[in-house]
């Protein structure tokens, strides 16, 4: 076992170290404060290939491994969660379905145009359909070459950047998750609107929409997979999304850990820095010891991702712990500055809202939990 990165993992962790530094941190607050990211920002990611950093170099990606691809997740979420989404969601759930399902043809239509940083979104959740999406409504009626797509889509990351979206919807009439089919969407496609953004409390720098379906032409060469083949994909899709989420999590957490330390050394009461109590001590010490024992499980699942082999059950311990332990983290940030914690001067009042979403988005921890159960009933049982 070896557990150092090799040349190219610490190569791409530096540099997107140093791009978030310099481009994102001097920004994180204001984007918080606007709830908006410009598009200058995004310019200056897509020029750095952060768009099209999982997928392979045919099709104009950068092929990193999913060790690189956590390690980017992690430093990106670090100075800013709102930016991380965008690319997480662009790079797995959006991507993902188009390289791994997606005909040879739609590969090289479309993947060189995302690699290049035409935004991708996923469109599963409904206002009826969350975490269980084999209920979603929205339908897909086969038309000649085409499907006609109609419904509504709730929590779209991305919802007014996207350039694609990649949307579930099922043969009218059907039910549970078969005839459910996965189709890549352009957004000029006439009848796609948006037809609301989120006012969230955190990861305010990033786009949540409700976007509309409204008679949507998509020729049935842009269906991914097989006719049926929809819920599968969804759901490998999040499997993989999973991994990143954990990061994206333990960047907040390490974030958190940060600045704990940093204010716990400077904050002086009773005549000494209150990180010299034993009791804030203990508390730096379970952050650090919880985020690392996190950071082994999300490494691991993306180790066997890497190796192409089954890593369900991985992936969804990781997010389970990685989000928990960062959701404490934040908490533990919070209590150690006080009342300055509770107002915005401080980046902790941000994580601590930021973080809280990963532990309801791409699955929330209830249901790892019962996918965790399921998988280990299965083996043990
Ligand atoms: C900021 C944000 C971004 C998002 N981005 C996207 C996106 O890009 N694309 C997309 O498709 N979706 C997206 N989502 C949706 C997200 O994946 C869902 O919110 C999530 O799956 C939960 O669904 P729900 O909100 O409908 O909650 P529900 O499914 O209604 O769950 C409510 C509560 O009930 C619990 N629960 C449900 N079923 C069970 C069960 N069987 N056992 C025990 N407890 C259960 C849940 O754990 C939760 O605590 C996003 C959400 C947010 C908030």
């Amino acid at each position: 076992m070896n557990f150092d990165f090799n040349e190219n993992q610490t190569m791409f962790r530096d540099m997107v170290r140093d791009f978030a530094r310099q481009e994102i941190a001097p920004i994180a607050h204001e984007m918080d404060v606007k709830g908006e990211m410009p598009d200058s920002l995004v310019q200056k990611m897509r020029d750095q290939g952060f768009f099209g950093l999982s997928f392979p170099e045919q099709y104009g990606g950068l092929g990193v491994d999913t060790i690189t691809y956590a390690l980017v997740v992690e430093e990106l979420a670090r100075i800013s969660a709102g930016v991380c989404i965008m690319v997480t969601v662009h790079n797995s759930v959006g991507l993902y379905p188009v390289s791994m399902f997606g005909s040879e043809e739609t590969k090289q239509e479309y993947l060189p145009r995302m690699a290049a940083g035409e935004i991708a979104a996923f469109c599963v959740s409904e206002a009826g359909a969350g975490s269980d999406a084999a209920s979603l409504q929205a339908t897909a009626r086969k038309e000649g070459q085409e499907y006609i797509l109609d419904g509504s889509k709730m929590w779209v990351t991305n919802g007014t950047r996207a350039a694609f979206f990649v949307v579930l919807a099922r043969t009218p009439g059907g039910e549970g998750h078969r005839g459910i089919h996965a189709f890549l969407v352009p957004r000029d496609s006439d009848g796609l609107s948006v037809a609301k953004k989120e006012d969230k409390m955190g990861l305010r720098a990033s786009d949540t929409c409700v976007i509309d379906f409204d008679g949507v032409r998509v020729p049935a060469k842009n269906r991914l997979g097989e006719e049926g083949d929809g819920f599968r994909i969804g759901m490998t899709a999040l499997d993989g999304g999973r991994i990143g989420v954990s990061f994206q999590a333990l960047g907040i957490g390490r974030a958190c850990l940060e600045a704990a330390v940093k204010y716990g050394l400077v904050r002086e009461q009773f005549g000494k820095p209150i990180a010299r109590q034993p009791v804030i001590g203990n508390m730096i010490a379970d952050m650090g010891t919880e985020l690392d024992a996190a950071r082994l499980l999300g490494y691991r699942a993306a180790w066997l991702k890497d190796q192409g082999r089954k890593y369900t059950r991985e992936a969804a311990m990781a997010k389970v712990f990685a989000t928990e332990a960062a959701g404490r983290a934040a908490d533990a940030a919070v209590q150690i500055h006080g009342g300055y914690g509770y107002v915005k001067e401080y980046d902790v009042e941000r994580y601590y809202r930021d973080v809280r979403v990963t532990r309801i988005y791409e699955g929330t921890s209830e249901i790892q939990r019962l996918v965790i159960a399921r998988e280990l009933l299965r083996e043990l049982g």
